[in-house]
């Protein structure tokens, strides 16, 4: 399946089908890989005097390297699929039909079987009825999902779960890992004890390691490495799943090792073991310590707080910003005591008007 980048790929697809092209489809696929936007062209195809309708797939709608997945909280290569159905609406007088455009979802209808869709209540979308009967039925899941945590935002639901790994020196933090249980971390059968010994009883424990753990920490790691180094193969890959899994190369003990992206947990695990023995060499090379936080008494509402001064507002916003932000959702005194905790915890500072992250609040998000 040929990658979509620009319009003269799709174009050379579309000639290559031939016919009379009526509707491009933009449709989403997903599976434990992610998800893929998928566009198929629609032709009407005439011999001697009868004309068949045939639908063929063209490609998959791909980005250049390197592009964010995300643009202005949409998929980006959503935005690139609605600009090549502008082009190929101006030079064939198709109609481009593309059901999901705001988020990825396979619950959407294929143009020829539109007339099955309903409406999502919310936001309208045309969606197929699912049989789930866990799922409501009147929403699509992406606005089930929202309700959902609109939900949790007013009723303050625990949030306790997911844990970053930062690397801290003076009053640098840099970002090394996020698993949302701690046990997910390579790392953790190693150092679970003593993070365990240090827990405190605060809102937010945070866990250092310090030079001479993380020299013991980097020794483990090498001998079990090792041990699964004795039982390295090299990938092989049968021709029908080449178009699905590609190789790479690490670098370990002055050999060079071919690893499969997928489909291979000893080859994943292995990656993974390289990777956090360099993370430890660099920490180890320049000074850093490890640092997790642990929380216990954080809310879902003081989560998405966080989230929206740090990723929305890049750190620092006004009080009248996230009054306005949760207005729908929260009463003013509720916003207030979710501020003045957040503050007294650490994870934010107010100076008059302002609001700004602190290095604790940017590490927990
Ligand atoms: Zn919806």
């Amino acid at each position: 399946m040929p990658p979509i980048t620009a319009f003269d790929t799709l174009d050379k697809e579309i000639i290559k089908v031939g016919g009379k092209p009526v509707v491009l489809e933009a449709l989403w696929s997903g599976d434990t890989n992610g998800w893929y936007l998928l566009l198929y062209v629609n032709i009407i195809r005439s011999r001697f005097l009868i004309k068949r309708e045939e639908q063929h797939l063209l490609g998959e709608v791909t980005l250049p390297e390197d592009s964010a997945y995300y643009t202005d909280g949409r998929p980006t290569v959503a935005m690139v699929a609605e600009e090549l159905g502008k082009w190929a609406a101006q030079k064939y007088g198709l109609t481009f039909y593309f059901p999901s455009r705001d988020n990825a979802d396979e619950d959407c209808p294929g143009w020829a079987e539109r007339h099955l869709g309903v409406h999502c209540e919310d936001c309208n979308k045309l969606m197929l009825l699912r049989e789930s009967s866990h799922l409501p039925r009147e929403v699509c899941y992406s606005c089930y999902l929202n309700r959902k945590s609109n939900e949790s935002l007013r009723n303050a639901d625990p949030s306790d779960h997911g844990y970053n790994f930062c690397l801290s020196k003076n009053e640098e933090y840099i970002k090394e890992g996020y698993c949302t249980k701690f046990e997910d971390f390579t790392i953790a059968p190693f150092i679970q004890d003593k993070v365990k010994a240090r827990l405190t009883s605060d809102i937010i424990s945070t866990i250092t390691l310090d030079q001479e753990d993380i020299l013991v920490l980097k020794g483990q790691l090498e001998t079990t490495l090792e041990g699964m180094l004795l039982a390295y193969e090299m990938p092989q890959i049968d021709e029908r799943k080449r178009r699905f899994i590609g190789t790479y190369k690490m670098q370990y003990g002055g050999k060079e090792y071919v690893l499969m992206d997928r489909h291979n947990d000893a080859h994943t695990e292995i990656a993974s073991y390289i990777s956090n023995i360099k993370t430890a060499e660099k920490a180890i090379a320049e000074g850093y310590t490890y640092q997790f936080f642990f929380k216990q008494g954080i809310t879902y509402r003081d989560d998405a707080f966080l989230r929206f001064i740090n990723y929305v507002c890049k750190g620092e916003t006004s009080l009248f910003a996230i009054h306005q932000k949760y207005a729908r959702q929260l009463n003013t005194t509720d916003i207030s005591t979710t501020l003045e905790k957040l503050e007294k915890i650490g994870c934010i500072v107010t100076k008059g008007e302002q609001v700004i992250i602190t290095r604790l609040g940017y590490c927990i998000v």
